[in-house]
């Protein structure tokens, strides 16, 4: 982990910032979203030359790229970074394709608290965090043995939906289960999908006030997954089986929802209590964080995961959303996260929200 004093120390040579990031993921949204605040962009790309469908974005193409061997190299490499007075704003990609344990060594000033890593990473803490916080979330099964209805099986990190699977039964868990790797078994739970954009702000003093800062909503959406969407055209998911044929969760795409409006009073106060559980346990989850629930039938909210940086769901809301438009009109959560950056050099309050 990076001192916050070596942070700050960094931060004493930074002039025109740049806002940096790896070209996937949402990178386009951010790109576009701070240079709509006047920062300069740089897009870290893997390869020998930039991707080319950023030719076909030009208000959201890098400035310049950071071309790199591979996802390693941009550790070794932070310091040409620095020199360019970059902060670098995180995406799942860019956390999982670089590595937990190397993201927290990066030497550069990242917008928001890597500290939220630790519990976010590993899905036990991240429990203790959630429902300390007064979170409902599916029940969690310790052993496969205790399989006595619909489970739903998930590995730990990031991984898109990759490699869950369902199991009804202990055998079926069996069958399907990869070795080695380290897995959480919860309850399948039947409902409706939504996945809330949030974003905190330690430093608005206004709107929904928290014990610090305030807590904005700026969208929702719900992913499409491949193969379990589309699934149903083919028959029960049951006789399937004989052809070989079991239901994937790879997300492909993001399609933009609204919550029923007397689900937001709800919504808010998870978002709320997410944020004040974070306060306490590591000093703060700082900017965009998504709850990714299951509405059931009885209207109660199931929480199965948190991601605690921008998700790429917000791509959809590029020029707002029925929900940041009622606070502000055309504001993405890639530019979000550039005027919150703006806001704390106005206040001389960078080291609040970068680490
Ligand atoms: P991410 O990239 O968001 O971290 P992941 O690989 O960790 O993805 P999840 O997002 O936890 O996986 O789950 C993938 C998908 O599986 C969800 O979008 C949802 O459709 C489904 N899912 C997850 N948990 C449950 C559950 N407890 N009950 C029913 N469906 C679930």
């Amino acid at each position: 982990m990076v001192a916050r004093g070596e942070v700050s120390s960094i931060l004493e040579d930074y002039r025109d910032l740049a806002v940096v990031t790896v070209c996937s993921h949402s990178s386009l949204q951010l790109f576009h979203g701070a240079r709509q605040e006047g920062f300069r962009t740089i897009g870290i790309a893997i390869g020998k030359k930039p991707p080319k469908f950023y030719d076909a974005f030009p208000r959201a193409k890098p400035d310049e790229f950071f071309l790199v061997d591979s996802y390693e190299e941009i550790l070794d490499r932070a310091d040409e970074l620095v020199e360019k007075s970059a902060v670098a704003v995180p995406h799942g990609s860019f956390v999982e394709y670089m590595g937990a344990k190397s993201f927290l060594k990066l030497r550069l000033p990242t917008f928001g608290n890597r500290k939220v890593l630790a519990w976010e990473s590993d899905r036990e803490k991240q429990r203790e965090w959630l429902v300390g916080a007064g979170i409902d979330m599916p029940r969690r099964f310790k052993t496969p043995k205790e399989i006595d209805r619909p489970v739903f099986v998930k590995y730990y990190g990031a991984k898109g939906g990759k490699g869950a699977f369902i199991a009804k039964t202990e055998a079926e868990f069996r069958e399907a289960i990869k070795p080695g790797q380290k897995y959480t078994i919860q309850e399948y739970v039947v409902g409706t999908r939504y996945y809330i954009h949030y974003f905190f702000s330690p430093l608005v003093e206004g709107g929904y006030r928290l014990s610090r800062g305030s807590l904005e909503m700026l969208g929702i959406d719900r992913r499409d997954e491949a193969n379990i969407d589309e699934m149903y055209k083919l028959g029960a998911s049951e006789s399937l089986i004989d052809y070989g044929l079991y239901p994937t969760f790879v997300v492909t795409g993001n399609i933009p929802v609204v919550l029923r409006e007397s689900l937001l009073p709800t919504a808010f106060d998870m978002g709320e209590r997410v944020v004040e559980a974070s306060l306490d346990l590591f000093g703060g989850m700082i900017g965009p964080f998504c709850l990714e629930t299951i509405v059931t039938d009885q209207l109660k909210f199931k929480v199965f995961e948190i991601s605690t940086r921008i998700v790429a769901g917000t791509n959809l809301f590029i020029s707002g959303s029925p929900y940041s438009d009622l606070a502000e009109p055309n504001m993405s959560t890639g530019r979000r996260i550039a005027r919150e950056i703006r806001l704390a050099q106005k206040k001389g309050r960078l080291a609040d929200i970068l680490s």
